[in-house]
């Protein structure tokens, strides 16, 4: 029996590269494609060599293709942190939208299933709260965070389109706020930025009062859930994320706890349309996927900062925390 083959835009990201690990785990072969923007080789280097692995350098908003069968595309290229989006806007809005359409026009010849990364953002500043997939959200398209919102939802309207068009076997997960190793010390975000602070004794950058709230994930969840909508029959677009919702000034005091810091708060300014609430309402994916995650935020962060702590004495001490007017 031929090994099922799984492509992955975006594979060398910090979510890609969980799902090429947990594809190989499960007896697949694994085409990871990334034109390195954001990713990095490193979090793929340990699959290097394995058998029925492959990279290929490539940038997914041109032609691509490959030679061999493909039974499944998974499409998560994109700068994906505020800072990363709104440094690449153009690449953003190019792989959301001539990317998606090249890696379904691949999964159109080869009969691939396909499957979308978007993203909470789809529902922009909600005004509903918690975040049903019924909700058509709040976005600001001309705003800075309008070129991922903008490219994610035109990704899953084409995404659609080529299923019903077409008839190929679409899903669409809607992620939301997800963290763990991997994700990159200064790409901005607020678990890397508190965790690097922390650990070098620096004061935390909370942005605004810090009432506004996340519910963040931790990655091994999500895989598992990303797994489970691939073998689901829903083409319907499906929340994964944590349910569970924290003021981010509350993130991150948990955040000094779990790495015994005492480093000071300090309030800089809101960035334009920071989304005020976000939380997924997870029934959908409870009922299809029979998914709910399992790991706590307490545990998540003692799994996560060992690999920061790790980060930083390899490449020294120097702070990285970036802000958007950097
Ligand atoms: N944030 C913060 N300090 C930081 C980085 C982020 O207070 O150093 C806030 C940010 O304004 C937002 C929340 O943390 O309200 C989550 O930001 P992140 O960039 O992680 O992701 P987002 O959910 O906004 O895409």
């Amino acid at each position: 029996m031929p090994k099922s083959r799984v492509l992955i835009t975006g594979g060398a990201g910090f979510i890609g590269s969980y799902l090429a690990e947990l594809f190989m785990d499960r007896d697949w072969e694994v085409v990871v494609m990334d034109n390195l923007i954001t990713g990095n080789l490193e979090n793929i280097e340990h699959l290097f060599g394995k058998q029925g692995f492959q990279f290929i350098e490539q940038d997914v908003t041109e032609y691509i293709h490959h030679s061999g069968s493909l039974d499944a595309i998974l499409h998560f290229a994109s700068p994906a942190s505020p800072i990363d989006y709104q440094l690449y806007p153009i690449q953003t809005l190019k792989v959301g939208s001539l990317g998606t359409h090249k890696a379904l026009g691949l999964a159109r010849s080869s009969g691939a299933k396909f499957l979308l990364a978007s993203t909470s953002e789809v529902y922009g500043d909600p005004l509903i709260h918690p975040q049903p997939e019924s909700y058509w959200g709040n976005v600001n398209p001309i705003g800075v965070r309008g070129v991922y919102d903008e490219a994610k939802r035109f990704a899953e309207a084409m995404t659609l389109a080529y299923h019903r068009a077409h008839g190929v076997d679409t899903r669409i997960v809607r992620i939301f706020n997800t963290y763990g190793s991997r994700m990159r010390l200064n790409d901005g975000r607020a678990l890397p930025n508190f965790v690097c602070q922390a650990i070098r004794g620096e004061p935390l950058t909370i942005y605004g009062d810090g009432s506004q709230t996340r519910s963040f994930c931790h990655v091994s969840d999500l895989v598992e859930g990303i797994w489970k909508l691939l073998h689901s029959g829903t083409h319907q677009p499906v929340n994964l994320g944590n349910p569970t919702e924290i003021p981010i000034i509350d993130f991150a005091r948990k955040v000094l706890e779990a790495t015994e810091s005492d480093s000071d708060l300090v309030h800089e300014t809101l960035p334009e349309d920071d989304p005020r609430v976000r939380q997924p309402d997870i029934s959908r994916a409870r009922d299809i996927l029979e998914w709910e995650p399992k790991v706590t935020l307490e545990e998540g962060l003692r799994l996560t900062v060992p690999y920061f702590k790790q980060k930083i004495r390899e490449t020294g001490n120097d702070s990285t925390t970036v802000r958007e007017s950097d």
